[in-house]
């Protein structure tokens, strides 16, 4: 193979680095500015990029040796992956990299409602040593998750991911999925033995039976729970989104946190990101965090060496 000379201008992982460099590829990891990439970005046969970098059709046009534009992570809105396309260079992600991880946040924060640790948290540096007796009393009464329902929207890749935790708790799990009829799960550890193969049912039984909601959809351009939804839902339900902001409708919401319909939610992604409402922000029954569900070492380690692969993969053809 002559050699091949990729930028990863937003950074890459160590360990991707280290499998493309032993397989002959040239990485060079300083940053180009977006200005002086038409002139320098020819030099390369590929781009590596997270969010920062744009790789635009004016830009594309001036590097007619380009043969992979790769994303590290899942959205693409900032290359013209359909331009790139058309003029033969490939365009790859790393949908499946932060998949374990996310499921990871979607349950710590399942844990934070049900125990109302979020709450806790804020109270016990400002009264835990004065009022000890007063908020033992308060975060008494929490949820036992074992043999609760844990009723997943979008059976995807985080989904199935958040189903082998929720096995693992003792949890009973349905799911809806317009695409996926039918999905294996096995134990976290890939262990074959725990095999269980799970049919997914409508939306319409996951609302009635569920214990705790979780969304793991892709973008549905509107809320896919309003308030319509949340009525079908057993009381004190539990409602997790990590998914999109917006995918649960975000005044629904606050009403049924304070009618008590819902019991508590998790939010990791907002309506309105990067500056959430400070209602959502300031609710005493919302667990938060600002959109980390992918953002682990492990996740960022998965990143770089999906793409090593796919970019291997890539040139060897
Ligand atoms: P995926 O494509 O593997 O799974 C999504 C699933 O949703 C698919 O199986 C699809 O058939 C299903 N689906 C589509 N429309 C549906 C509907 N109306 N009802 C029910 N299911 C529906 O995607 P994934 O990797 O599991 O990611 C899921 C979501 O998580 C995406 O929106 C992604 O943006 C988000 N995400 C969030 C973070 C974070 O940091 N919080 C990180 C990565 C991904």
């Amino acid at each position: 193979m002559s050699e091949i000379r990729l930028l990863a201008n937003d950074g890459i992982d160590d360990i991707g680095k280290s499998m493309l460099e032993k397989e002959g590829f040239v990485i060079d990891t300083a940053r180009i500015l977006q200005e002086e990439l038409p002139v320098k970005l020819p030099a390369y046969q590929g781009i590596i990029v997270r969010s920062a970098t744009e790789v635009r059709k004016s830009l594309i046009d001036q590097c007619p040796g380009l043969k992979v534009i790769a994303r590290g992570g899942v959205g693409l809105d900032n290359i013209d992956v359909e331009y790139a396309q058309s003029k033969g260079i490939a365009v790859i992600n790393t949908p499946a990299a932060s998949s374990e991880s996310v499921a990871e946040l979607v349950f710590a924060h399942i844990l934070m409602i049900a125990r109302f640790l979020h709450q806790s948290n804020r109270a016990m540096p400002v009264s835990g040593n004065t009022d000890f007796t007063k908020l033992k009393k308060a975060y008494s009464g929490g949820i036992e998750l074992k043999g609760k329902t844990l009723g997943i929207i979008g059976f995807g890749r985080i989904g199935q991911a958040l189903g082998r935790i929720a096995r693992g708790f003792g949890m009973h799990i349905i799911a809806v999925d317009p695409y996926i009829n039918v999905a294996e799960l096995s134990g976290r550890t890939g262990d074959a033995s725990g095999k269980v193969v799970l049919h997914t049912v409508p939306l319409d039984e996951v609302l009635h039976k569920s214990d705790v909601i979780s969304l793991h959809v892709p973008g549905t351009g509107g809320p896919l729970i309003s308030h319509a939804e949340i009525e079908q839902m057993k009381d004190g339900v539990i409602l997790i989104n990590a998914a999109r902001g917006g995918a649960i409708d975000e005044s629904a919401l606050l009403g049924s946190l304070n009618t008590g319909k819902v019991f508590g939610a998790g939010l990791d992604v907002f309506e309105n990101e990067p500056t959430p409402s400070s209602e959502i922000l300031s609710h005493p029954r919302i667990s938060l965090s600002p959109h980390i569900g992918g953002s682990t070492e492990q996740a960022q380690a998965n990143i770089g060496i999906e793409l090593a692969n796919k970019i291997i993969e890539l040139f060897r053809k």
